[in-house]
């Protein structure tokens, strides 16, 4: 481009820019100053709603912050703790138990060759061609089995993944909470028709959220001393997470959850922010043939607890299970919008084969997408040189523990023709311990050797089924 023309960029950036102000609806302000005002309220101890007069930051001040350093050092909500009741571990093994079955129809459908091993073809990580029960406290898990490590198709994978990084969120937002910032859920959606392919819907989302954060209306003109939307805000950085939902009547619901982190947060200058990325949101989209709905789009809600914005980014994605569902449902749009394990369920619980080509399609428009990203250098400000572990190593990760047992390939073959045995023989080992393990596995005729750290006074209990000795 030559000077003229860079001049003439120049110039109507200068006039885009100038537009997103000059075209601000006052009545959208007040709109969005009310919404803001309402959603800033904490609970009946914080800062009162609305207030008309308040100074644009008035209500924001860093001094109010109901956030303490407290916050910083809570423990890990990993779901790898020992459960403290057994109430507790009864959910905790439902759970188990309905990711290990949902995996296990998942190895029939899936494209997937390192989801079809997971949990399934043994890693030589305890012997070759063996896998171990192993207990460590109050849980018990295989050990020696391949992971697939998918945050996206994997239920079993996923879990481990998201637990471990809503943790991880939860700390960094309680650090920025507690340096004084204030934090935002911002949801961005996009609408979409039963025809639309995954790939594409979730390019344009992509592509959508870099446009918001880029121009002059983000970043400024530094040159001409003109601050952009990013310093008025003393915006810090920013975590999202790409998800999507299956709607039976609408197809794919792509959206982006994202962590904004603010340091100098007024009133004032977020609702230009919201007006101007609403604005901006939209027009992308109609631009890649998509739309937002008037009700779709983006909506902003402020981050009152650090767990709950670690929830907003990593665990969103996992949708809820219960309802009882009848095959066909899926097809006659009688489900509603489904999160994909959700569809997964409805794969297991009917053997709809209409869920197979929706499934392979989100496993082909998913794969090798990142789930979710921090901006740059923001991991490294909040969390230290914390290390960051790949979704790959952290679906690997074993908390150790005593092994009980070792089960050669013909005992795991076995236990694969049994419904849920997988899952029930490490709820009897937490259960019922060694003698109640030893029962469970002698009365599926399983081979098995007794592991090293078996209970000692058991170990010579008569009658312990058919051990096998051969390694
Ligand atoms: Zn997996």
């Amino acid at each position: 481009m030559d000077s003229v023309g860079q001049a003439d960029q120049a110039a109507r950036d200068d006039q885009a820019l100038t537009a997103d102000f000059a075209e601000l609806d006052t009545n959208q302000v007040r709109q969005d100053l009310r919404a803001i005002a309402r959603r800033q309220v904490p609970g009946p101890a914080g800062p009162k709603a609305g207030g008309g007069s308040r100074g644009a930051s008035g209500a924001l001040a860093p001094g109010q912050s109901r956030y303490n350093a407290n916050n910083v050092s809570h423990p890990p909500l990993s779901s790898t703790q020992s459960p403290s009741s057994e109430a507790d571990s009864a959910v905790r093994q439902g759970r188990r138990e309905r990711r290990f079955a949902q995996r296990a129809v998942l190895w029939t459908i899936t494209t997937l060759p390192r989801v079809r091993k997971c949990g399934r073809t043994t890693n030589g990580g305890v012997g070759d061609g063996l896998a171990a029960i192993v207990v460590n406290g109050s849980v018990a898990h295989w050990s020696g089995f391949c992971t697939c490590g998918s945050i996206w198709a994997c239920p079993v994978c996923s879990a481990k993944i998201r637990a471990n990084r809503a943790d991880e969120i939860a700390r960094a937002a309680a650090k920025h909470l507690a340096d004084g910032g204030t934090a935002w859920m911002v949801t961005l959606t996009a609408r979409h028709k039963k025809h639309h392919e995954l790939e594409p819907l979730f390019d344009a989302v992509a592509n959508g959220w870099r446009k918001l954060l880029s121009g002059r209306a983000w970043a400024g003109d530094p040159k001409r001393g003109v601050l952009g939307e990013r310093d008025r805000l003393g915006v810090r950085g920013n975590i999202r997470s790409l998800e999507v939902t299956y709607g039976t009547r609408n197809g794919w619901h792509p959206h982006l959850h994202v962590l904004l982190l603010l340091n100098e947060e007024t009133t004032e200058e977020l609702a230009y922010a919201m007006h101007r990325w609403d604005k901006t949101w939209r027009a992308w989209l109609k631009k890649a043939g998509f739309e937002p709905s008037k009700e779709h789009g983006i909506t902003w809600s402020k981050v009152t607890t650090p767990e709950e914005a670690g929830e907003y980014i990593a665990k969103a994605q996992e949708g809820k299970v219960g309802n009882e569902i009848a095959r066909g449902d899926m097809k006659a749009g009688r489900l509603g919008t489904l999160a994909p394990f959700e569809m997964l369920e409805y794969f297991r619980q009917t053997g709809d084969m209409a869920v197979v080509p929706i499934w392979q399609e989100y496993e082909k428009g998913t794969f090798r997408r990142r789930a979710i990203t921090w901006s740059r250098g923001l991991r490294a400000e909040l969390l230290g040189d914390e290390e960051e572990l790949t979704d790959e190593e952290l679906a690997a990760e074993e908390i150790g523990g005593e092994t009980w047992a070792l089960l050669p390939a013909e005992s795991l073959r076995a236990i694969r023709r049994v419904p849920g045995l997988q899952s029930r023989i490490l709820d009897t080992a937490e259960n019922g311990g060694f003698v109640e393990l030893v029962n469970l596995l002698t009365a599926y005729h399983l081979l098995y050797e007794i592991g090293p750290d078996a209970p000692a006074s058991e170990k010579t209990t008569e009658g312990v089924g058919e051990v096998f000795t051969e390694r």
